[in-house]
């Protein structure tokens, strides 16, 4: 059975990039009907945080991505979080030490900087060089006595690695290529490179899918894997499939401190998380050649990690919106007016909470959910309904307000006035106007727009008279002639 983890560390606010691994391990679980793990990465106490481990678990569930095993829900290989596995690694680094699979190495700082700078000017392989692998025990209580402290490094076997990435296909690293490396500070703190491959061994990880910035630590763990499973630490080795960077702007790769990476700016911006997840789906991935929108049902049932693409993805702003946008319009319509709930009241709407009538919204919300790509567009379609007096600038008002705009809307009041309240009267009675001053539709509107909504442009203009009503559109064009 398959067995995924999404194993993030609780280090600053969720990012796109994450997220994406997050979906791929989904999907991937929920493709072949196997467990996703979720497992919180904190043993690095100073970067670490609470608030960002909730805002993790949030940010799950806000997208819809279930887990299986890990915070919350428990499971069969609990505790998730791995600063509550400290003795677990403590016991597998000492079998480590005791099978010879890691020793103590007691080089400093400075000396292993040395070392490098030498060993980088003569044209040698500046890895770790294997200093303290074979340290006689007189060698090591004479370090010790000269109060050196040691860390724990893992001895790399002197052969060349080789795996089949599920996504990259075969890779073989020669061992010059790969030195001895550490497993757990000298203040006993174990670190990733051990942390990792022990949960995923211990959890019985089948596939571990990840971003490719981590692909030049896999050699490094399949051979930890090689000696947990001696020890029966370990069952197997997991398989390995690395997705591809995801690029920004300048086709750089995409930083965590991007703002355009920030999953809240997402959130905030009132992107739907289907639209979000179909989006972020396709970096690296695709449903089918010429198509980009889909729902999650569909991705689960056509993904595998054998389709994802090797190639950088990059991530594109305009797009993410234009595939929000058709997931806005898949809605129905009372989903879609819920959906607006937040940004309906305080802080998003600059109206009087009393000011807000449910039913003139019902009435406008069919018209904007054709029409926004986020939902947090939605406060400035329909603020003209809730305001007293519609928001405006001189900006638009200048674009709007024209030569004889003033001339025209005297006309229009007066043919507003007589019409039947439908928008289909109203349209007539803007036509009409237009004509008697020689303009066409569009032109005729404009400044009717900005006297009723405050601005150039928006709802279609007719149905938004009809919902607004005949006194308060009247009323606006009249302080728009004042
Ligand atoms: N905690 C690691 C990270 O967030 C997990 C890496 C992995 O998936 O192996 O980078």
């Amino acid at each position: 059975p398959v067995r995924v983890r999404f194993c993030p560390s609780p280090t600053g606010n969720p990012h796109v990039g994450l997220v994406r691994t997050a979906l791929f391990n989904w999907a991937f679980a929920r493709h072949h009907q196997g467990t996703l793990v979720f497992r919180i990465e904190d043993t690095d106490a100073a970067r670490d945080s609470e608030e960002s481990y909730e805002q993790l678990l949030d940010s799950m569930r806000w997208l819809g991505l279930d887990w299986d095993e890990g915070p919350e829900l428990g499971g069969p290989h609990a505790p998730y979080r791995q600063s509550q596995r400290m003795d677990i690694y403590q016991d597998v680094a000492g079998k480590l030490l005791a099978a010879g699979h890691a020793y103590h190495c007691y080089c400093t700082t400075e000396e292993l900087d040395a070392r490098r700078d030498a060993a980088r000017a003569a044209g040698k392989p500046s890895g770790y060089d294997g200093h303290c692998r074979d340290l006689s025990d007189g060698r090591k209580s004479a370090y010790e006595a000269e109060g050196r402290t040691s860390i724990v490094r893992f001895r790399m076997p002197d052969e060349a690695i080789t795996f089949t990435d599920l996504v990259r296909g075969d890779i073989t690293v020669q061992p010059e290529n790969v030195p001895d490396y550490g497993i757990v500070r000298a203040n006993g703190a174990p670190l990733y490179t051990l942390v990792n491959p022990v949960d995923d061994a211990m959890m019985d990880i089948t596939h571990v899918l990840r971003g490719e910035d981590l692909l030049s630590s896999t050699p490094r763990q399949i051979a930890l894997y090689r000696a947990l499973i001696e020890l029966g630490v370990a069952k197997q080795t997991p398989e390995f499939g690395h997705l591809p960077y995801v690029m920004g702007e300048g086709n750089k790769k995409l930083s965590k401190r991007d703002p355009q990476a920030s999953l809240n700016l997402y959130r905030e911006r009132g992107f739907l998380p289907e639209g979000l997840l179909n989006y972020l789906s396709l970096l690296g991935w695709s449903i089918a050649e010429d198509r980009d929108i889909f729902d999650i049902d569909e991705m689960v049932a056509a993904f595998d990690i054998e389709d994802v693409n090797a190639n950088p993805a990059r991530f594109d702003l305009k797009k993410c919106e234009h595939v929000n946008a058709e997931h806005v319009r898949r809605l129905d319509v009372k989903t879609f007016t819920e959906a607006c709930g937040p940004w309906l009241r305080a802080p998003f709407a600059p109206w009087a909470p009393e000011a807000f009538d449910a039913d003139l919204f019902a009435a406008i919300a069919p018209h904007a959910q054709t029409r926004v790509t986020v939902l947090s567009e939605i406060t400035a379609n329909v603020d003209f309904l809730f305001l007293d007096e519609p928001a405006t600038d001189e900006a638009s008002w200048a674009k709007a307000m024209k030569e004889g705009s003033d001339a025209l809307l005297v006309t229009a009041r007066a043919k507003l006035a007589d019409a039947e309240w439908n928008a289909d009267a109203l349209k007539n009675a803007v036509l009409t106007a237009g004509e008697e001053h020689g303009l066409k539709l569009g032109k005729a509107q404009a400044p009717v727009r900005v006297a009723v909504t405050g601005r150039t442009i928006g709802l279609p203009l007719f149905e938004s008279l009809e919902i607004l009503g005949r006194e308060k559109t009247l009323a606006r064009v009249d302080a728009a002639l004042a």
